[in-house]
């Protein structure tokens, strides 16, 4: 996809059918959802399994000056229990195939540091983490990052040791960035805090030649959140907290032109905010 003067590519790590809407949203009221799965893009659920298509995925942003990767993925190595223990083959593939080495690599954004969002900021070399990307800084909200740290202090860490194996190793090659809610690159990429999704999730915005785009993160795992903004996941750090950034930017965006890249929806992933009756309808680009 182009932006004016950027290019973003998407790098996927695994696709398909994943889990029910009804065990992701616990206000999920299967009436009201179905009626939504009517009129949303088909590519979004899978009926024959009755599961919602999540993707995970990293953007390549290219712009004149950087080569910046938002999001990680799971990476490779790093003992995730099931099922985020899937084959990471593809990921490499694809890297290989947009034509980039680990050495082109100058900035990683982190949205959060979930296990699923900063898997490849490192690998295992002679039995230590290290940096994947060797010429990279990689941008972490500073309260983002001590959030982590603190739980992985008192054994609270999510599932797998992500702080330790994904972010602490970054920091201790000095090739860390500990940002603020306000941070910017330069006037082409910046972040905005949306939290609530994890303590300090943030949006990356994009803008070049008068077009903006926003890489989501976890703003949103579904299209079906759009239409109903306060369905929180059962991952959200807080449900409240989540529900409210959702609505805010949603409304924000809705009928602005913003291009909206979201982690978790399924190719072709890029798409336009509409508000509709008390919610937002989410509408796929099929040729941006
Ligand atoms: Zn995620």
């Amino acid at each position: 996809m182009k932006i004016g003067d950027v290019t973003i590519t998407s790098i996927i790590e695994r696709d398909g059918p994943w889990r029910k809407p009804a065990d992701m949203f616990p206000a999920y009221d299967p009436a009201v959802g179905a009626k939504h799965l009517e009129t949303l893009d088909p590519e979004v659920f899978d009926p024959a399994t009755g599961m919602m298509n999540i993707t995970y995925q990293t953007f390549v942003v290219r712009t004149p000056h950087h080569t910046i990767l938002v999001d990680t993925c799971t990476g490779e190595n790093k003992g995730y229990p099931a099922p985020m223990d899937f084959p990471k083959r593809r990921w490499l593939d694809e890297f290989a195939a947009a034509g980039l080495s680990f050495e082109a690599i100058d900035y990683v954004f982190c949205t959060h540091l979930h296990i699923d969002h900063c898997g490849w900021n490192t690998v295992l070399r002679d039995g230590r983490w290290v940096p994947t990307f060797p010429n990279a800084k990689y941008v972490f909200h500073r309260r983002e990052y001590a959030a982590w740290e603190q739980a992985t202090k008192e054994e609270k860490q999510p599932p797998g040791d992500v702080w330790r194996f994904n972010c602490e190793p970054i920091m201790v090659a000095g090739q860390g960035l500990l940002v603020d809610d306000d941070y910017s690159l330069d006037d082409t990429v910046w972040l905005t805090p949306t939290p609530g999704h994890s303590p300090c999730h943030c949006c990356v915005n994009i803008s070049s030649g008068g077009q903006r785009a926003v890489v989501t993160g976890d703003l949103m795992h579904h299209a079906l959140q759009c239409r109903e903004p306060a369905w929180s996941t059962i991952f959200d750090w807080d449900a409240k907290q989540a529900a409210a950034s959702r609505r805010r930017f949603l409304g924000d965006v809705a009928g602005t032109g913003t291009l909206i890249l979201p982690i978790h929806f399924p190719n072709p992933t890029t798409g336009l905010v509409e508000a509709m009756g008390e919610g937002f309808d989410y509408r796929y680009v099929r040729d941006a």
